[in-house]
């Protein structure tokens, strides 16, 4: 059963799938009933191009895209690039690359906000003519003023009643750059004490200077984006327009136009809930501060929620699908835990990663009794897991690393890995013996352990039914290959950072976000390792190679996600 975590209460409950992941085919399959869009099913993402995406995005594109291809329908991706101060052409082009990423395809239909603004303009024009619309002087706080609360009615602009003959003059002039930023609006007449507070007289084109990354300064107005929604879908022939929950109260607003200026194509506006996930942060402006602030490198540090960070990170398209399928889609708000996450490419990995050894926190490991010169190959497989991965040739020689933590000089009861006296396994070749150690004399630390092997336990194999509890991974010394690793854990200490009053999330950042190991060992076969390859470190972990900073002179790996399943254990509860 999926679990999630509610957001009030903490507690672990199950999820309402049955109950609530096809409200929006119910709807859609109504609609088709009752011929309301010719049985036609258009969907669209639409992504306002001020940062990155994220994986509460990705639920949004995997739903769009999953609606349209169930219903033998169409998907567009448009950007709803109206706010020309926030938007920069590099987000467009991450987007796009996100977006065909995640395997989605939108075939010949990209599209521009900016590119209807003659349309959107036009449709301004008309709601003067009809005297829906109306220029306003009144400053943004006289306008906040003006607009009421939830609990009072708004008041009139002092210019709501001028005539549609003064409005046009104004708004072509508001136009052609007559007027200063920000002193005239045009704003939607509709009723100033409607209880929904979007309906008094909402704002719909505003006076900004800004270069836009399309239009340039061909404009110096912009429309609202409650105003150019709603058009832009009706534009495209959009039937269903997903959106979050956020905009409940902005649909009565949205139907308004599309009903005013009478357009062909009545889209029908549907909402759900965000997806919220434990340990991290979904909202743009947190993100952007993250990366402004440089507490990450960047969009794509691997720590981020970002799919361009989770792709550097080693997450694959599919895994991101897997995960978005599984969450569901409801009308209530709740937080995913991010070990689900972790869990959809832990499984997918487990399936398809090849097992190599690596060795993070070596520890030198000589065996006596070996010949100095020799070397040995032994074939391992490459995934037990699947049987046509192959087998591959791994070099074992007298000189050995092993991890740190697999060598304990005065071990505690039950511990089954090396220790002066004991004897263990190393993976696929011999049983080893700790039969000394060298220390560091000024440290008292342990540098060096001596072992001897038994020759008869070759292949890891027991010469005489006595039994080794402990096996353990190595890597040959002199073939070892020298790597950086980085291991990454939770970007942010609580579950939910932002949520304790008067604590600053960014208060809330995991110092151990991220541990850098430099000199780690690994079997020579990850030599020819290329940008982005996954694997498995047996016992360790998945890792990845870096897209970004690992070179042929140096290789960098990313831990994707370590090997303990903590998702299995909430849900097996
Ligand atoms: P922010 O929350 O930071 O303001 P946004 O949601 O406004 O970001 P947009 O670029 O406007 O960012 O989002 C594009 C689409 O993705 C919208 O339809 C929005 O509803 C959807 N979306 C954004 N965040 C999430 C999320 N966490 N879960 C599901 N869908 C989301
Ligand atoms: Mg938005």
């Amino acid at each position: 059963m999926n679990m999630k975590t509610d957001e009030k209460n903490n507690e672990n409950i199950p999820e309402e799938k049955e109950i609530y992941s096809n409200f929006i085919q119910d709807i859609i399959d109504k609609d088709t009933e009752e011929n309301r869009f010719g049985k036609r099913v258009h969907t669209r993402f639409p992504p306002e191009p001020n940062g990155y995406l994220h994986i509460g995005h990705a639920k949004s594109i995997c739903l769009n895209y999953g609606i349209a291809s169930n219903n033998n329908g169409k998907f567009n991706l448009r950007f709803d690039d109206t706010n020309p101060s926030k938007e920069e052409n590099e987000y467009v082009e991450s987007i796009i690359e996100d977006v065909k990423w995640l395997g989605v395809d939108w075939e010949d239909r990209l599209f521009y906000a900016s590119g209807y603004f003659h349309m959107i303009y036009d449709c301004a024009i008309k709601l003067i003519e009809m005297g829906k619309a109306f220029v306003c002087d009144l400053n943004a706080d006289e306008i906040r003023e003006y607009r009421g609360t939830l609990t009072e009615p708004g008041k009139d602009s002092p210019y709501r009643n001028r005539t549609i003959e003064e409005n046009m003059e104004l708004f072509v002039k508001m136009k052609n750059g007559e007027f200063e930023d920000g002193s005239r609006v045009l704003r939607a007449k509709i009723d100033m004490s409607s209880p929904n507070l979007n309906m008094r007289d909402p704002v719909i084109y505003r006076i900004m200077r800004a270069k836009h990354h399309r239009t340039g300064n061909d404009w110096c107005i912009y429309p609202m984006y409650d105003f150019a929604h709603p058009l832009s879908d009706s534009y495209e022939g959009i039937t269903h327009s997903i959106c979050t929950l956020e905009f409940e109260d902005h649909r009565p607003l949205y139907n308004w136009f599309l009903e005013t200026i009478d357009l062909e194509c009545k889209s029908r506006q549907i909402e759900f809930a965000r997806l919220n996930l434990t340990h991290t942060v979904l909202s743009k402006r947190k993100l952007l501060q993250l990366v402004k602030e440089g507490h990450v490198e960047g969009w794509n540090d691997p720590r981020m929620p970002t799919i361009s960070a989770m792709r550097r990170r080693g997450y694959t398209p599919s895994s991101i699908r897997e995960f978005c399928g599984k969450i569901g889609v409801a009308k209530s708000n709740s937080t995913v835990d991010i070990a689900l996450l972790e869990h959809c490419i832990r499984e997918e990995l487990n399936q398809k990663a090849q097992r190599v050894m690596a060795v993070l926190k070596p520890l030198k490991v000589i065996i006596d009794n070996y010949p100095d010169d020799l070397v040995e190959e032994f074939e391992v497989s490459n995934n037990p897991e699947d049987p046509n991965s192959g087998t591959r040739k791994v070099p074992f020689s007298k000189v050995l690393y092993i991890e740190q933590d697999d060598f304990c000089e005065d071990p505690p009861k039950k511990y089954f890995r090396l220790a002066p006296g004991k004897e263990v396994r190393l993976k696929s070749t011999y049983f080893i013996k700790c039969v000394d150690v060298k220390k560091d004399e000024a440290t008292g630390e342990v540098i060096e352990v001596h072992c001897t092997y038994d020759p008869e336990s070759k292949g890891g194999n027991s010469p005489d039914g006595r039994k080794v509890k402990g096996t353990i991974h190595w890597v040959s010394s002199n073939h070892a290959v020298d790597a950086q690793v980085r291991l990454y854990d939770h970007l942010f200490s609580v579950q939910n950072p932002g949520a304790n009053e008067g604590v600053d999330f960014i208060d809330e950042i995991n110092p151990k976000s991220i541990e850098v190991l430099h000199s780690c060992k690994l079997e020579p076969s990850l030599k020819d390792a290329k940008s982005g390859d996954m694997f498995q470190f047996m016992r360790l972990g998945y890792f990845c190679v870096d897209m970004v900073d690992s070179t042929k002179d140096e290789l960098v790996f990313n831990r994707t996600v370590s090997l303990k399943d903590t998702w299995a254990k909430i849900s097996n509860k």
